[in-house]
């Protein structure tokens, strides 16, 4: 379907939809509500066009005359829907890897970019965890992969904090990789900075 189509479909769906849990969409504040949600879809949906995907780039480490050989951080919000019920889901992120001296260093407004776009679909929380570090992974990777990577997401699901029990619907999640995972010292070093952040 053409995106003009896709788009007219949705808001004909949202106008049902907002009939059907008993609003009026002729009132005044609803009349443009169907194509302002079917618009807002194309953006916060955008995972699911490949075409959206973000250019990883990296540069050679020692490129600059400084070998990185130690751990590489850096944190930052994010915002998704839950898929099981297409409520926001958001919060924090802390993303590190540890470079290999003869490896690839990320552009780190590369990182950000990636967990946006991963985001941007219905997800559940470890999943998009997992999907970002494999994509990071996959751009590091190479003769020389990275030497660990890891990445913590703390967010807060409204499906939870806004009904049923109504606490705080507050979730972590991480996936380590290489040495996070091996060595201990580099866990809780990770683990320690980013508890100073939160
Ligand atoms: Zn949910």
């Amino acid at each position: 379907m053409e995106k003009g189509q896709k788009e007219q479909r949705i808001a004909q769906l949202v106008q049902e939809l907002l009939e059907l849990i008993g609003d009026n969409p002729q009132r005044t504040g609803l009349q443009d509500t169907p194509k302002r949600v079917a618009r807002m879809y194309a953006e916060i949906y955008r995972g699911y066009n490949p075409a959206q995907k973000p250019n990883i780039t990296t540069f050679p480490n020692g490129e600059d005359g400084i070998v990185y050989d130690s751990m590489v951080v850096d944190t930052g919000d994010f915002y998704s829907c839950c898929e099981h019920h297409m409520m926001p889901f958001f919060g924090k992120y802390y993303f590190a890897y540890l470079p290999h001296p003869k490896g690839k260093i990320l552009g780190i407004s590369k990182i950000g970019r990636v967990v946006d776009y991963c985001a941007a679909k219905l997800q559940v929380q470890e999943r998009l965890t997992h999907e970002v570090v494999e994509m990071l992974g996959d751009a590091l990777g190479g003769e020389y992969p990275p030497l660990g990577i890891a990445l913590v997401m703390r967010g807060e699901h409204l499906c939870k904090t806004m009904r049923g029990a109504r606490k705080k619907g507050e979730m972590v999640s991480s996936c380590l990789t290489g040495l996070f995972q091996t060595d201990s010292a580099l866990r809780a070093e990770f683990m320690n900075l980013i508890n100073q952040m939160k």
